[in-house]
């Protein structure tokens, strides 16, 4: 039986170390052992991508009582294959930091400070902000060598993406810029 990486733990876990490796003739005390007192014994797993690059590298994290407690490479991930670089590798650092921005933080005009504010209220910002940028900056027609074109664009707003961002996100937010009428998108990778 061909079993890969992330099927075979999934079968230990789901069925427990000792039924299922003493049912392929194994003598499962010593792995028994070690698992209980394995670092990421009861955490809960989750697959990630790497948000540094536009590469894409496959994570796996494991998570205990709210923190990340472990990071490392998907051996499972078609791009990456289990293998992280430097700055992937280091990605550890950020969940669990106490300089992390976990809420929106909005500085009013005039003001040396930045306040936090809900995210409904970030959003509802965000929203008014494009649809008068775009209500000002609107662009019907365009001449160009001599002849008019319909174009109905704005060029001011661009929409930047991230590399954590999967497909069909990236196909919701194309979408989102094109029936604004924005023609501006980039990814991060490549800024
Ligand atoms: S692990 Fe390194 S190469 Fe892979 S996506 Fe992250 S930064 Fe890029």
């Amino acid at each position: 039986m061909k079993l890969k990486r992330r099927s075979f733990l999934k079968l230990v876990g789901a069925t427990g170390a000792g039924l299922a490796l003493s049912q392929m003739g194994f003598d499962v005390r010593p792995i028994e052992a070690a698992s209980n007192e394995c670092r990421i014994h009861s955490a809960r797993e989750y697959t990630s991508v790497c948000n540094f690059c536009s590469c894409g590298c496959g994570m796996i994290c494991h998570v205990k009582d709210g923190k990340l407690i472990n990071l490392e490479g998907d051996p499972d991930h078609v791009v990456s294959e289990g293998t992280l670089c430097s700055k992937g590798a280091s990605t550890s650092m950020i969940p669990n930091s106490d300089q992390r921005v976990k809420t929106p933080l909005y500085r009013a005009p005039g003001s040396d400070r930045w306040e936090e504010i809900s995210w409904e209220t970030a959003i509802e910002k965000v929203a008014k902000k494009i649809k008068q940028t775009r209500d000002d900056h609107w662009i019907t027609d365009e001449t160009i060598g001599g002849e008019t074109y319909t174009v109905n664009r704005t060029d001011a707003i661009g929409f930047l993406g991230g590399a954590q961002i999967n497909n069909e996100e990236c196909y919701l937010m194309t979408k989102m810029a094109r029936l604004l009428g924005v023609s501006f998108l980039e990814h991060q990778a490549r800024v």
